[in-house]
C-alpha cells in the first residue's frame, strides 16, 4: 500500500515520542526504587556498569583471551542478576519488570522495525495518518454527541412515535461508539433528508477519531471523484486500499454520486472486501428501499440489506425545525 510522505514523517515522530516516553517513565521508576529499595537500585546499577565493561572489554581486543567465552560469562552473570532483581522487586510488591523499558510495542521496542521488516505498529500508524489526510479533504463537519437535540424531532410522525424512536437511534449510536471493536456490526442509516444521519455518523467518527482509531469519514460523491481521478491516472494515490484497511469506514449520502458502472464496481469492492475481512462500515442514504433497489444492482442491494443492520431515521427535516425555532 502507498502511504504518503507526510504519514511517514508523522509516524516517525510518534515512534520517537513513544521511545522518549518509555525512557522517561523508566528513569522515574528507577529514581523511585533508588529511594524506596536502595539494595535493588544498587544491583540495577551494577547491571549498567557490567554492560559498559563488556563494551570496553570487546573494544580492547586483548590477545590470548577468549573474548567469546568472557562475553558469554558476563552475559550469564547479567542474566542471573536480572532474575534476582525481578524476584526482589516482586518481594517488595513491585511488578517483576518494573525496572525494564515498557514500550508501547514490545515487538519492535517502538523502533517501527522488527527483523528488518516494518512492524505492525508502524503499519497501523501509517494507515491511520494516511486516512486522516483523506478525511482532511472532507468538508463534512464533525459533531459531538452532546450537541444532539431530541426536541428537534416531533413527538409523532404519522402513527410513529418519532421522538421516542429517534431517542433509541441516538442511544444506539452512542453505544456503538462506546463499545466499538473490530467485530462491531455494519450499519445502514436510511430515511429522508435532514433527519440527522450525517450528524450522528459524524458523532461516531469524532468519538472514535479522538480515541486514535483509524476511521475514514466522507461523502460518497467526493470519494468516488477521487478514486476515479486515481484510477484514470490523473492523480497519485491508493484511496480504495486505504479505505478497505480502515478500522471503520463511514460513507455518507449513498445515491449522491454520479453513478457509472465504475462507481458501482468500486462501491461493491469496498462493501464486499470489508465484509469479507469482518470490518465494519456505516453507510447512510436518503434513498427509499424502492429507490435503492431500482438504482443499484442485486449484488450491492443484497449486501446492504442482508449484512448491514438497518437503522431508520424518522421525523421532519431538522434544518426546517431549527429555522422555525430561530436557531
Ligand atoms: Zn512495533
Amino acid at each position: 500500500m502507498k502511504y504518503t510522505k507526510n504519514a511517514f514523517e508523522r509516524a516517525e515522530n510518534t515512534l520517537t515520542a513513544r521511545r522518549i516516553k518509555a525512557k522517561e517513565e523508566r528513569a522515574e521508576r528507577i529514581s523511585q526504587i533508588k529511594f524506596e529499595a536502595p539494595e535493588i537500585y544498587k544491583m540495577q546499577q551494577s547491571l549498567s556498569s557490567a554492560g559498559f565493561s563488556m563494551i570496553k572489554f570487546i573494544g580492547e581486543g586483548k590477545k590470548n583471551i577468549d573474548v567469546r567465552s568472557e562475553v558469554a560469562k558476563i552475559r550469564s552473570r547479567n542474566l542471573q542478576t536480572r532474575e534476582t532483581i525481578g524476584r526482589l522487586l516482586v518481594s517488595f510488591g513491585y511488578p517483576e519488570d518494573y525496572l525494564q523499558y515498557h514500550f508501547y510495542c514490545p515487538v519492535c521496542s517502538d523502533s517501527g522495525y522488527h527483523d528488518g521488516v516494518r512492524c505492525q505498529c508502524l503499519d497501523k500508524l501509517l494507515a491511520k495518518y494516511t486516512t486522516e489526510e483523506l478525511n482532511s479533504q472532507c468538508s463534512i463537519m464533525l459533531h459531538d454527541f452532546s450537541e444532539f437535540r431530541i426536541d428537534f424531532y416531533p413527538a409523532q410522525t404519522g402513527n410513529i412515535a418519532a421522538r421516542e424512536r429517534m431517542s433509541t437511534v441516538y442511544n444506539d449510536c452512542r453505544a456503538y461508539a462506546d463499545n466499538f471493536s473490530d467485530s462491531s456490526s455494519s450499519l445502514f442509516f436510511f430515511g429522508k433528508t435532514g433527519l440527522g444521519k450525517t450528524f450522528l455518523s459524524s458523532c461516531i467518527a469524532k468519538q472514535l477519531l479522538s480515541e486514535g482509531r483509524n476511521v475514514f469519514f466522507g461523502s460518497i460523491l467526493k470519494l468516488f471523484r477521487q478514486i476515479e481521478d486515481e484510477r484514470f491516472r490523473r492523480r497519485e494515490g491508493d484511496t480504495t486500499e486505504i479505505i478497505i484497511g480502515a478500522e471503520l469506514v463511514i460513507l455518507d449520502d449513498l445515491g449522491s454520486e454520479f453513478q457509472t458502472s465504475f462507481t458501482d464496481a468500486v462501491l461493491y469492492e469496498i462493501i464486499n472486501e470489508r465484509l469479507n475481512l469482518g470490518r465494519p462500515t456505516i453507510i447512510s442514504t436518503n434513498l427509499s428501499m424502492k429507490e435503492l433497489d431500482r438504482k443499484y444492482n442485486d449484488r450491492i442491494v443484497s449486501r446492504l440489506t442482508g449484512c448491514f443492520l438497518p437503522i431508520m431515521f424518522i421525523g421532519s427535516d431538522v434544518r426546517q425545525e431549527k429555522r422555525k425555532m430561530g436557531i
